[in-house]
């Protein structure tokens, strides 16, 4: 049996991460507009200011974590690693330079790590969540990370 891969399973009621930049937050809230009905049976989180603007504008919970140049973008790509957050819609500005670009950038790598499904604009955002996947579990190979820090600490130590 190849142990690279182990499978994760992605639950009917998934954990959505929600993120916008500045020039992109308008865009994100009219789309949690648009689609409430289908975004109320997950559970909601997202960065600082776009949580609690969702929350505002749709009355939807979402927790909220830091602001996104405050380290918002890395939690979430932790709760990623974790394993608890498992849809990304993060409707980045492909126009203005972001301070935080590093932790930005980070999240896009975690989350193809983890093989999590991620909307980087409202086309993609659209398809994903009218996808009949949204109402089913999915089950995704990921890869290992145990089995790959066991392969890695007995090949190093053969060289220490
Ligand atoms: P914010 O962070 O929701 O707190 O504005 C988003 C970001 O800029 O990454």
């Amino acid at each position: 049996m190849d142990d690279s891969y182990i499978t994760f399973t992605i639950a009917k009621q998934k954990t959505i991460a929600l993120i916008a930049h500045d020039g992109k937050k308008k865009e994100l809230i009219e789309w949690c507009e648009q689609n409430q009905e289908i975004l109320r049976n997950h559970f909601l989180c997202g960065t600082g200011t776009t949580a609690r603007l969702v929350a505002e504008k749709t009355g939807l919970p979402v927790k909220g974590y830091n602001s996104g140049p405050l380290g918002g973008d890395q939690q979430i790509g932790a709760k990623i690693v974790e394993g608890v957050i498992d849809f990304v819609v993060f409707f980045s500005d492909p126009l203005e330079a972001q301070p935080h670009d590093p932790d930005v950038k980070a999240l896009l790598r975690i989350a193809q790590v983890y093989d999590i499904p991620i909307a980087n604009n409202r086309a993609t955002a659209d398809f994903m969540i009218r996808s009949p996947l949204m109402n089913q579990e999915y089950e995704h190979q990921v890869i290992n990370f145990k089995q790959s820090v066991a392969d890695r600490v007995s090949e190093k130590s053969r060289l220490i």
